[in-house]
């Protein structure tokens, strides 16, 4: 293995490499903000500079107050993995993999604005629920929560053209997940504030049930979700 320093590093990075391992080269970096490591890695070297950087940014300024706001003994060692092998878009694992991110690079290539995918992976290691997709721990409400999270800490979510919906389509429910969940979540936090902490702190303690968005706001889960669609309609 050859190690081969790199003239243009940013000096902000700890320590980082590039070496050759047969044809390929590979990058790797880590850096430290507040009591936070990230360690970045990308064996194949697949994502240019420029976003790369921006990924590392968008990490530290989305993780660090979603931390602090949400659960503040999260993860303090976290890692992004840019895995070329990967045909999804972005994830966090479960166990061991629960504080990494793992990227395809071929999403980035198309997208290359679109790094606020790490604000919504940040969220994920903050959750850091015991359990997914199940009745203490719904998928539709982890993701909600995760793309709640882009929308109020994303750096730059107009560069990939994402928002947050501000109309109900049919069909649509509380449950539909991600952006309209999350669209949902906002609304139900500007009138109740507080609830999506409320909700994120049951998911991960186990306390979860439905009966806890009446509690905090009065009204059963379909309920709210019937004022929050009406109030969409007559905008
Ligand atoms: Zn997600």
């Amino acid at each position: 293995m050859i190690r081969v320093a790199r003239a243009a590093l940013p000096l902000s990075l700890a320590t980082l490499a590039l070496f050759a391992s047969g044809a390929a080269y590979a990058f790797e970096a880590t850096q430290r903000q507040g009591d936070v490591t990230l360690h970045y890695q990308d064996a194949s070297d697949a994502v240019p500079e420029g976003v790369r950087t921006r990924i590392i940014d968008t990490f530290f300024k989305a993780y660090l107050p979603q931390r602090a706001d949400f659960h503040p003994h999260a993860a303090s060692e976290a890692a992004i993995v840019i895995d070329p092998a990967y045909d999804g878009i972005a994830y966090v694992g479960e166990k061991a993999k629960a504080s990494t991110i793992t990227i395809n690079p071929a999403w980035l290539a198309k997208h290359p604005g679109d790094t606020d995918l790490v604000t919504h992976e940040a969220m994920h290691i903050v959750q850091g629920y015991p359990e997914y997709a199940n009745a203490r721990v719904p998928g539709w409400l982890v993701e909600g929560i995760a793309d709640y999270a882009r929308d109020r800490y994303g750096v730059d979510n107009a560069a990939a053209g994402w928002a947050l919906p501000l109309t109900v389509q049919d069909g649509q429910d509380f449950d539909t997940g991600y952006r309209v969940t999350g669209a949902f979540l906002k609304w139900s936090e500007a009138a109740w504030p507080g609830l999506v902490k409320t909700l994120d702190g049951a998911l991960r303690s186990g306390r979860y049930t439905p009966a806890l968005w009446q509690q905090h706001t009065g009204q059963p889960l379909p309920a709210l979700w019937a004022a929050y669609a009406k109030a969409r309609q007559d905008q």
